[in-house]
């Protein structure tokens, strides 16, 4: 994995020698020696993960890592403290500065490369939910600063601890700070737990007697459900490897016994302040996907959903033998609507009439508006005698139904729908499909419109297939 690591010290053989460390593992580096020149530095050259020493003349790193998380821009980057003092006063105040972890010097080679390349990891994940953020254009969440203030408060633990005492001293402190915390002492129970509610975190004893904690972890990671979920590790002094074999699993901190209250609770709240802001980057996603294929007047699919499911759709109708129909319907006369209504009553017959297709096709049925007055439906294993049924069905249906209008005639404006029936061919392309749909629409309309047409061949076609 590479990665470009930015390293901030005012002294120069502390940045020489991380320098030399880090580009023996051919990471790209980057440095600066003092705070204004670090902000810069994270400017111009997007580092992927700082490394921060604490105290620095002029502004010293915790004020350097407030600055960081105050930057949209910067804020999703992975900070680590580089740092002389071992006191656990200032680490608490560096994790509430927004450092993701500490690192002592002297810098310890295994603990440096384990928590770079876990914390990178980390952030690529993010890169990845803001580079989709972008792609479905909803810069919601990224856009606004107030959004990075994520509430930390009230988090749902999973505790696994199977010393009576340690359990006991972790959940009182986690209770007491207002989480709601779940105590088990074997996995089985761990998963129990998780799969009956996800946590915001696990906190998981590597000191576990009859069980390994790490191999839990791991489980963790490879389970679609828990991949995502934060895990914090409780070391001893003696776990050292395995705390490098845990990072490169994918946990994503640890705290070493005996812990410091102030600590655990900071630890834990950065983990699930970060949590829930990955779900709420991913929650905005999704919502991005679906504005991007619904349509925001009718909350139908749009057009761009359909050119992606009809081909899909079709091939698998192809694959299995089966047949599939396709309805073109445009409102008849709608420009009168609108030129006597106005254009509000003109949307508001558009949403009667899509919810009135929606409603009266099946489940598996696909309804799109594709632009204007036009949907669309396409209608897996429906043969040509059926679809035309069901067409038929659905004229009458939005014919039966009308708008209420004080204004109209009787109160109701009369809206009537054409429908174009097509069936799918082995040589058909959605295009093809959808012209000959749009043919027999074009009749529809011709012939006076308020009618069903078919495509001409479409029916002994589909029989004489068997299908
Ligand atoms: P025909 O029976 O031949 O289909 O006649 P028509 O009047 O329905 O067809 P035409 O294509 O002439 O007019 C469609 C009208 O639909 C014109 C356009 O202003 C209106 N329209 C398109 N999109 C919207 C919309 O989102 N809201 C409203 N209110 N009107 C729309
Ligand atoms: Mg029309
Ligand atoms: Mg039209």
């Amino acid at each position: 994995m590479s990665a470009r690591v930015l390293v901030v010290d005012d002294v120069l053989p502390n940045v020489r020698l991380l320098e030399a460390k880090l580009g023996s593992e051919y990471f790209d580096v980057v440095t600066a020696m003092d705070g204004p020149s670090a902000l810069a530095r994270m400017a111009e050259q997007a580092p992927d993960i700082v490394l921060l020493d604490v105290m620095m003349p002029g502004m010293d790193g915790f004020e350097v890592c407030r600055r960081i998380r105050k930057d949209p821009k910067t804020a999703h980057i992975p900070v680590v403290m580089v740092t002389a003092l071992s006191d656990a006063e200032d680490r608490v105040r560096g994790l509430e500065a927004g450092a993701d972890d500490f690192l002592t010097k002297p810098v310890n080679d295994l603990a440096l490369f384990a928590r770079v390349r876990s914390l990178v990891r980390l952030k690529m994940m993010m890169d990845e939910l803001r580079l989709r953020e972008q792609t479905t254009g909803d810069l919601g969440v990224l856009a606004d600063p107030a959004a990075l203030d994520v509430d930390s408060s009230a988090a749902r633990v999973i505790v696994l601890e199977d010393s009576a005492i340690e359990s006991r001293k972790m959940c009182d402190a986690l209770t007491n700070a207002g989480n709601v915390v779940i105590p088990v002492t074997t996995t089985a129970e761990a998963n129990a737990a998780a799969t009956s509610g996800p946590p915001d975190l696990f906190i998981v004893s590597l000191g576990l007697r009859n069980e390994d904690g790490l191999r839990f972890c791991s489980h963790l990671r490879s389970n679609e459900a828990t991949r995502h979920l934060p895990i914090l590790l409780v070391i001893s002094d003696s776990d050292i490897a395995r705390l490098a074999k845990g990072l490169d699993i994918g946990v994503n901190d640890y705290i070493a016994r005996p812990y410091d209250r102030n600590e655990l609770l900071a630890r834990v709240r950065t983990q699930v302040r970060r949590r829930r802001f990955q779900d709420r980057l991913r929650h905005n996603y999704q919502r991005g996907l679906e504005l991007a294929l619904t349509d925001s007047l009718t909350g139908i699919y749009n057009r761009r959903y359909m050119a992606t499911h009809l081909p899909s759709v079709m091939k698998q109708a192809a694959d299995a033998a089966k047949p599939l129909a396709l309805f073109m319907i445009d409102i008849d006369h709608f420009k009168r609507v609108n030129d006597t209504y106005g254009h509000p009553m003109g949307d508001e017959v558009l949403r009667a009439v899509a919810r009135r297709i929606a409603d009266a096709v099946r489940q598996i049925d696909t309804v799109a508006r594709m632009g204007g007055e036009e949907f669309l439906v396409v209608m897996p294993d429906a043969r040509a005698d059926i679809a035309v049924r069901i067409a038929e069905r659905l004229r009458q249906a939005v014919a039966d139904d009308s708008v209420a209008d004080p204004r109209a005639p009787g109160g109701k404006i009369a809206v009537t729908i054409s429908i174009g029936v097509a069936l799918a061919n082995a040589s058909d392309t959605g295009d093809t499909l959808i012209q000959r749909a749009d043919q027999a629409l074009y009749r529809a309309k011709q012939g006076g419109r308020n009618r069903v047409e078919c495509e001409e061949q479409a029916a002994p076609v589909a029989v004489a297939a068997g299908r």
